[in-house]
């Protein structure tokens, strides 16, 4: 898991290159055996070393378009369309994250795993401070930040009378949960909530999905909802 993974072309990544937002923190040395909570982060790991394996190519592709043989008269250049990919249903609640190369051309077209549709500028993300603030929180101070965050988003949603499902899960998690003692959840500071208010449903779903429970199975549950929302909005 911890491991550099090397793509084609002799391009190495590692887990903190590109997009570490939804990266679950690692726990020390817990079991050297690969736990059911991880099964979706190796997913995601190897989606991303798909991803970067393509690299070489697709720079490739983009040099060839940015450098285009000379024309008597080049046409004006069409505004940007938004392509929908495999990765933009639910666009804009329930996406995946935006496509670097869409703006550039994405060979992978229709089946690429990240949005292809318009996002106004940067999405909202977690600076790693922010992500060690989350993870001290333990298990039911991030359910009781991240509560009032997925109901304004689903109630903004398209799909806003498919959520039900998904915020019931998340408050009868919480509510069995041991309440041994408040978390300061209001020490986090404004910064971080005005992160959390900028986020997508799909995002702060991945918040949670990402993370391990323990004797749970809301990460796998949330993420099985995410899914059935992405299929009720397509
Ligand atoms: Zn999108
Ligand atoms: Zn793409």
């Amino acid at each position: 898991m911890g491991q550099p993974s090397r793509g084609m072309g002799g391009i190495r990544y590692f887990r903190t290159f590109i997009d570490v937002e939804e990266e679950p923190m690692s726990f020390p040395a817990r079991a050297q055996s690969c736990p059911p909570a991880n099964a979706e982060k190796f997913e995601e790991d190897l989606d991303l070393a798909a991803y970067v394996s393509e690299l070489p190519g697709r720079a490739q592709e983009m040099k060839s378009k940015l450098t285009p043989p000379p024309s008597p008269s080049p046409p004006p250049r069409a505004p940007r369309a938004s392509v929908p990919s495999l990765g933009s249903r639910g666009h804009p609640d329930l996406c995946s994250r935006p496509c670097i190369f869409f703006p550039f051309g994405c060979h992978l077209g229709d089946s690429c795993t990240h949005c292809h549709a318009d996002h106004a500028g940067r999405s909202a993300r977690l600076d790693k401070r922010q992500r060690l603030a989350l993870q001290a929180l333990g298990e039911r101070g991030l359910l009781m930040l991240l509560l009032p965050h997925f109901r304004d988003r689903a109630a903004g949603a398209k799909v806003a009378p498919h959520t039900q499902g998904l915020i019931h899960m998340l408050e009868a998690a919480l509510a069995d949960m041991d309440q041994e003692e408040d978390p300061d959840v209001l020490s986090l500071g404004k910064k971080l909530e005005g992160v959390l208010s900028r986020m997508s449903l799909a995002s702060l779903a991945g918040l949670v999905a990402s993370r391990r429970f323990s004797r749970s199975s809301l990460p796998q549950r949330v993420q099985g909802e995410l899914d059935r929302l992405r299929s009720v909005a397509t």
